[in-house]
């Protein structure tokens, strides 16, 4: 889902290398869009935003996310992303989301679900290099209708 971090900066191993198995993109509902992924999304695909939303988007509970096709996968996944280079921000984020930050057992359980987590870095070194992975993101600052996994001040 997402790229691999950086190798450059790092003398250690990579904490995460993604493995393009494709199991972040399967399941509903887990991708919630900010306000600059739906324009990027919107500009990459030469749409306006309405077309953008009848076909890719729906509003769920005052969240905007992707849809998903009848067999669960994002709306976007054809062997790999379709959008790569205007993905959302919770797709280039992953598996750095909040809660595998600040909690070891939940980066331990990502694991299951993201064979891309080298469980041999340890935790330390996860949040190490996830916390510079996502300051070179330069995320959009949390907003009422951010993703909660990136919002890091709760
Ligand atoms: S689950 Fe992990 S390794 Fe697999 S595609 Fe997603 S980020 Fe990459
Ligand atoms: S937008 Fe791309 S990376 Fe994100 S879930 Fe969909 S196919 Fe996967």
């Amino acid at each position: 889902m997402t790229n691999q971090t950086s190798s450059a900066s790092f003398s250690t191993p990579e904490a995460f290398i993604c493995l393009r198995c494709g199991n972040c993109c399967h399941g509903e509902g887990g991708i919630v869009l900010n306000d600059s992924d739906v324009h990027r999304l919107c500009n990459h695909l030469d749409l306006d935003l309405a077309s953008f939303a009848a076909v890719y988007m729906e509003s769920v509970n005052g969240k905007n996310r992707l849809r998903t096709n009848e067999q669960g996968w994002c709306i976007f996944f054809e062997q790999g992303c379709a959008v790569h280079p205007a993905k959302p921000a919770v797709c280039q984020a992953w598996p750095f989301f909040r809660g595998n930050m600040v909690d070891a057992n939940s980066w331990l359980m990502a694991q299951d679900a993201c064979p891309g987590i080298n469980n041999e870095t340890g935790h330390q070194e996860f949040v190490a290099q996830g916390n510079s992975y996502l300051q070179d993101l330069d995320l959009e600052p949390s907003t009422a209708t951010s993703p909660n996994a990136l919002n890091r001040s709760t």
